[in-house]
């Protein structure tokens, strides 16, 4: 299916020289889709060098030639839409409705975002803050970035990672998961062919120990910009000391259900947060806190809708639940099921592999689980699966305390309809987006990032472009005067 190389290096596909091998498989049939050499580290050496002679000519475009060439490649994304898609689909093992509805077309709206977000990047005032001087700022782009990606949305991350890096006139060095190179050397060959220069970007595909390693501590990569988990985030950190950092890190979404609640609405919401790709989403709603009035009338109606949901080919546009990524995310899932099962907590639903017509697959079925402890691993620790976890609290501190406890704060959600509990709770809750009666949706105009261990900086939104920029202060004498008053204070010059 795939006929490219697996490297994007200066404007060219180009085969790896590693010793290993990338193989990029169809989760939901173990089909493989693609094979190749892995980038070693002199790929990673070609790709930075080519970044860093693309990084004059970019930075010094100006931010109208910049946005141009990025309206232009949105354009070639939208004639590439369907094909996005569908490769999309199979290397994650997406529905095609959310490739088609979701990944695609979001990243088309980032790359406009972006072209125009280029033309609006600005310091604060200038002006005299010193009777001698003009003050001004610049905002200047930092050099090669070097970043790394998860598998979860291939092509969004590869485009909140990149977007933000380019329009503020940096080049980059993308390494996407080996899992999901296919659609991020896509995204880069429609950017050449938009007219985007040779080595603006460019992506190696090969392993995270071998590559990425060989990307984040290359002595020409200025910034580092890391999506993925907070273990290997922290390791990143460890390993590149000194070095400007930007970590998206994992998330263990709570979804506080008050009981003044339209309880409907919140139920149909936490099956769409929990599920939506397969729950390997870092902001999915995971944790469902449902103040006790309310809380087995929730898992009753969730636990109905979710024994609903179509699992299928992720190729058919009536499938609803595509498989997990892999056998070993579909074992992972399913030993913390069960060890939630032994620790005492109660099965409302799935905690199966189906099998049948699925058995190709790495599929798992939407699980609702209730009364777990909430010290215990499945309330605390990343699933990454179709699961959600519900437990009741009774007043309305103990609810948000509850939502606070864990180590991440990336995303949450309240559910209610009086204003001034909405209010604390946006206050209260420790993350880095709280909803009010949804839980997902995003924009291309507002920052997603976390909070505590969930990691640090933004993606999207003209924030984003403060993690890719230096302010510099630039001080500008105005008197023409040698003999300055304020030197008197270092020496008295008679000369
Ligand atoms: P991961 O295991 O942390 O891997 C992420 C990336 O890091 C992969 O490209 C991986 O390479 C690479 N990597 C691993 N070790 C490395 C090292 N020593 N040096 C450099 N790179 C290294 O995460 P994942 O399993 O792909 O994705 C799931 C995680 O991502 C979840 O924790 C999720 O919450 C998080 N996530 C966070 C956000 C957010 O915005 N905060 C968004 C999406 C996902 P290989 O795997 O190719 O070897
Ligand atoms: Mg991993």
């Amino acid at each position: 299916m795939w006929k490219e190389p697996l490297q994007f290096v200066n404007g060219r596909f180009a085969d790896g020289t590693g010793t290993g091998e990338v193989i990029v498989i169809d989760p939901s049939t173990g089909a493989e889709l693609a094979k190749g050499p892995a980038a070693d580290a002199a790929d990673v050496d070609a790709a930075v060098a080519a970044a860093g002679a693309a990084f004059r000519g970019w930075s010094r475009a100006t931010p109208g030639e910049r946005s141009g060439l990025m309206l232009a490649w949105a354009r070639e994304l939208e004639r590439i839409r369907d094909d996005l898609a569908a490769v999309e689909s199979r290397q994650a093992g997406k529905p095609i409705r959310l490739t088609m509805n979701f990944d695609v077309p979001g990243v088309i709206d980032n790359v406009s975002f972006f072209a125009g977000a280029a033309r609006n990047l600005e310091g604060k005032a200038a002006g005299e803050y010193s009777p001698e001087h003009t003050s001004t700022i610049r905002r200047e782009p930092i050099g090669v970035i070097g970043s790394i990606a998860p598998w979860n949305y291939p092509l969004q991350m590869a485009a909140w990672k990149i977007l933000p890096a380019v329009a503020a006139g940096n080049t980059i060095v993308l390494k996407p998961a080996e899992l999901t190179p296919l659609t991020s050397l896509m995204f880069a060959e429609a950017a050449t062919r938009a007219g985007i220069p040779d080595g603006v970007i460019n992506v190696v595909t090969g392993s995270g120990r071998g590559a990425g390693q060989a990307l984040v501590t290359h002595p020409d990569v200025s910034m580092v910009s890391f999506t993925g988990s907070t273990p290997v985030g922290q390791a990143i950190a460890a390993t590149v000391p000194g070095k400007r950092l930007h970590l998206e890190l994992g998330g263990k979404a709570p979804f506080v259900v008050f009981d003044d609640a339209d309880l409907e609405a919140a139920a149909q919401g936490a099956v769409a947060a929990a599920l939506i790709n397969t729950g390997q989403d870092c902001t999915a709603a995971t944790r469902a806190y449902v103040q006790r009035p309310l809380y087995e009338k929730f898992l009753d109606r969730v636990a109905t809708i979710m024994s609903a949901v179509t699992l299928g080919p992720t190729g058919d546009h009536d499938t609803d639940l595509g498989p997990l990524i892999s056998w070993t995310q579909q074992h992972r899932v399913a030993a913390m099921v069960d060890r939630a099962r032994d620790d005492g907590a109660r099965i409302v639903c799935g905690a199966t592999i189906p099998g049948d017509d699925l058995d190709a697959g790495s599929y798992y079925a939407p699980t609702l689980i209730a009364d777990a402890r909430q010290d215990s691993e499945i309330v605390q620790q990343e699933v990454f699966g179709p699961v959600l976890v519900a437990l009741p609290f009774d007043s309305d501190d103990d609810g948000l305390a509850l939502a606070n406890d864990t180590v991440y704060g990336l995303a949450a959600s309240a559910w209610t309809k009086d204003i001034y509990r909405a209010g604390r709770a946006a206050r209260d809750i420790q993350a880095g987006c709280v909803w009010i009666n949804d839980h997902i949706p995003i924009i291309s105009e507002m920052p997603h990032g976390g909070y505590k261990a969930s990691g640090y900086g933004k993606d999207m939104s003209t924030y984003s472009l403060d993690e890719y920029t230096n302010i510099k202060h630039v001080m500008t004498d105005i008197t023409a005067e040698a003999h300055k008053p304020w030197h008197r204070m270092v020496f008295t010059n008679t000369m």
